[in-house]
């Protein structure tokens, strides 16, 4: 049987995750994110054995997802080819307001260290796209993109809007990726209270409070697709905006009554409360949910979003899968919840972090 694996390695409470398909002894890899800067280092090894990457995507500007790429690049010697990279720089911001004809001006040139970087690799940029531009409304997204072995990929995140919403802050934003200690998360506060549950986790009452999306700029630009091989199917989710992903299913045909098939949703923004909305998990056919975050910083997953999940579906048998044993995560390893929500857990091996799986 064919091989169609997802490695979620650690990357603090960010993302650095691994696709891998083909036959064994003749994988090929997509990278999707590096984490940060200390993540990045410790799968370096793991980096150099791969070789070469089919696709290397950075989903979007924030430090947990990015940082990674900036000691990556100043490698004398690249540890890792990639025959193609997907990331939205400034340039791409530009060309993407102007297909929206949106004229506002900003003075701003903005050379930065990953576009410095990738443009220094050689590796081909956005190439599958006439237009540079990693969006669902480059007209290359209207059917799957290939990559060598067979896997395909569905653009679902973002659009040309969300793209163009982030110019005005690209600068400030991106000097927060690099430099802010603090990552300050308008729903971060609000998180820390939806973990005061007594007396244990109540699923019923967390997964009734009320959803509000998240709204910031920088997760709506993730760059989030559904990747496909052999009839199996991951939706990779990055940190985009629940919103955007549920107008792009429904654009691919898919509703409650049809809903989208999955073999395992990398859930969006390390399971925020704020990026899995009741709305999308009703478009998606689903028993598989990873989260990619140690709980640092946001204390991510939210339990709320967990709660949503397993009240969305109460009856068929579920995986949760998580590449820390953490607080918020090992909070979910009770038997009594799991025998009344039916569902298990994946967890990397006692004293180590991240996890692969089989999709
Ligand atoms: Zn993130």
């Amino acid at each position: 049987m064919p091989i169609f694996r997802l490695a979620m390695h650690p990357a603090s409470e960010g993302d650095a995750l691994m696709l891998s398909w083909g036959e064994e002894g003749s994988l090929h890899h997509a990278l999707i994110d590096l984490g940060r800067t200390k993540n990045y280092h410790a799968l370096k090894p793991r980096l150099q054995t791969v070789g070469t990457f089919e696709l290397f995507a950075i989903s979007h500007i924030d430090a947990d997802h990015i940082e990674g790429a900036v000691p990556l690049f100043r490698e004398t010697a690249l540890p890792f080819a990639a025959r193609n990279v997907w990331f939205n720089a400034y340039a791409q911001l530009v060309d993407a307001r102007e297909r929206v004809r949106d004229f506002e001006t900003l003075g701003v040139d903005q050379a930065e260290k990953v576009t410095v970087g990738i443009k220094a690799s050689g590796w081909p940029w956005n190439s599958q796209f006439a237009s540079r531009i990693v969006s669902t409304d480059s007209s290359e997204t209207a059917a799957p993109l290939p990559l060598a072995g067979g896997l395909k990929l569905t653009l679902l995140s973002p659009t040309d809007h969300q793209l163009t919403r982030l110019l005005p802050t690209w600068e400030r934003a991106l000097a927060e990726a690099h430099l802010r200690q603090e990552d300050k998360d308008p729903v971060a506060q609000a998180e820390v209270e939806g973990r005061e549950v007594l007396g244990g986790l109540n699923v019923e009452v967390l997964a009734a409070r009320q959803y509000s999306g998240d709204s910031t700029r920088p997760n709506g630009t993730s760059i989030a697709f559904i990747a496909e091989f052999d009839q199996r199917r991951v939706l990779m989710a990055a940190d985009s905006h629940a919103d955007i992903i549920e107008a792009a299913l429904e654009r691919l045909g898919h509703s409650a009554a049809n809903p989208l098939k999955l073999d395992c949703l990398k859930v969006s923004h390390h399971g925020s409360k704020a990026n899995t909305s009741p709305a999308l998990l009703g478009l998606i056919d689903c028993t598989r949910f990873a989260f990619s975050t140690d709980g640092s910083r946001h204390d991510h997953p939210d339990a709320e979003t967990v709660a949503r999940i397993l009240k969305h579906d109460p009856e068929r048998q579920k995986t949760l899968i998580f590449n820390f044993r953490q607080p918020n995560t090992e909070q979910w390893d009770d038997e009594a919840l799991k025998a009344r929500w039916h569902y298990d857990c994946l967890f990397p091996e006692t004293g180590e972090e991240g996890i692969e799986f089989e999709l």
